[in-house]
């Protein structure tokens, strides 16, 4: 079967209350949804939830990127998906959020070509997933009243986003410990905002909080600082920012800068990419997570089938399209089971339509041009 037309829209996920980590607040993020449409009548689709301060995309430049991706997949064989994804990873140099929208899409087009789930498509490794949900920098008080609200709702573990004041985020984490007792698991995430040394007198005074791990401490270019940071901490580091693909995380190896890696498919380019991290990341000895960027409920789907089939995924953040007004679907998909989520059973990444009222059409694509620029 051949690819005979793409269509990109556009649409915004807005969050229930504004969402704030070290570098930023956002109210919601606005995407790029992809489709693309094979000669026997199926359709898969994926999203795009481009972060600027991380990936360096905007929906600007995602729209841009995915009309040139788009024309060059105009009359593709189906039967090659693998030839297909690589010839999305070679067409323009970075432009992660954009790739992840296509490769989402195709392997949505794909399970649903072959009847069976995208998990199933992967390699299928368990049946549900258990995920946290993240706190925002927010009052000691509102915190600790938001995490109750979690645990009352089944979840077991929580990641608090730190790196505003540390005696403010010290007096957070802890009074979130007390409240929610030693039975909940707490992660942290500075998101880069650390100098290596803040960061390991920062840890010293986090660690008596029982927390499994903290998250991207320094800047993500800084692996020698990540490296010094480790091999200082009692804690053990994640690398979140610092790896987009497969090369980067090789220098995390090659440095011993980071004891986990979290995965996202915003960053790496989607599931194809993914898969190849984890697969090093296995053999190396780095349990990995699977995390999300402001996705919408496509994205995240397309991350729960990843991580129903990574065995190397021991941790899971699949958190963003739970409080939110819109999910640019009709109905929230593969729905949080308190702690747990997993796929529908239905091909490709589950049973779910574009909301008609929260996404437009801005180009449809018929034609492969072909690119001669280099
Ligand atoms: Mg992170």
């Amino acid at each position: 079967m051949k690819i005979t037309k793409v269509e990109l829209l556009k649409g915004r996920v807005n969050l229930e209350n504004p969402f704030k980590i070290s570098f930023g607040s956002s109210d919601g993020s606005d995407e790029v949804l992809v489709k693309i449409y094979d000669d026997d009548g199926n359709v898969g689709i994926g999203e795009a939830s481009p972060t600027m301060k991380i990936v360096g995309e905007t929906q600007g430049t995602v729209l841009e990127v995915s009309s040139i991706i788009g024309s060059m997949l105009i009359g593709q064989d189906l039967d090659y998906p693998v030839s297909i994804l690589d010839l999305i990873d070679r067409s323009i140099l970075g432009n992660s959020t954009a790739k992840a929208a296509f490769d989402i899409a195709l392997h949505d087009l794909l399970g649903k070509e072959r009847n069976i789930p995208v998990s199933g498509l992967l390699g299928k490794y368990r049946d549900r997933i258990e995920t946290d949900v993240t706190i925002g920098i927010m009052s000691t008080d509102k915190a600790v009243e938001r995490a109750r609200k979690l645990v009352d709702s089944g979840i077991r573990t929580i990641k608090l986003k730190v790196g505003g004041d540390i005696e403010s985020d010290v007096k957070r984490v802890g009074a979130i410990r007390e409240s929610v007792g030693s039975k909940i698991r707490l992660f942290v995430d500075a998101n880069q905002s650390w100098s290596p040394k803040r960061a390991i007198s920062s840890i010293r005074k986090l660690e008596r909080f029982d927390i499994d791990f903290v998250e991207q401490p320094t800047p993500a270019a800084d692996l020698d600082g990540l490296a010094f940071v480790r091999k200082n901490s009692s804690v053990p580091i994640m690398a979140d920012e610092s790896v987009h693909s497969t090369s980067d995380v090789l220098r995390i190896v090659k440095l011993g800068a980071a004891d986990m890696v979290n995965i996202k498919l915003m960053k790496c380019g989607g599931i194809h990419e993914a898969v190849k991290i984890a697969t090093i990341c296995e053999a190396e000895g780095l349990p990995n997570m699977v995390g999300c960027m402001l996705e919408g409920a496509i994205g995240i789907a397309a991350g729960i089938h990843f991580a129903l089939s990574a065995k190397n995924v021991v941790f899971v953040d699949l958190d963003s399209d739970r409080d939110v007004k819109n999910t640019l679907t009709s109905g929230k998909i593969l729905p949080f089971e308190g702690c747990y989520r997993k796929d529908d059973g239905y091909p490709g990444l589950g049973n779910f339509n574009l909301s008609d009222k929260e996404v437009e059409l801005v180009k449809s694509i018929t034609v492969n041009e072909t690119y001669k620029s280099l």
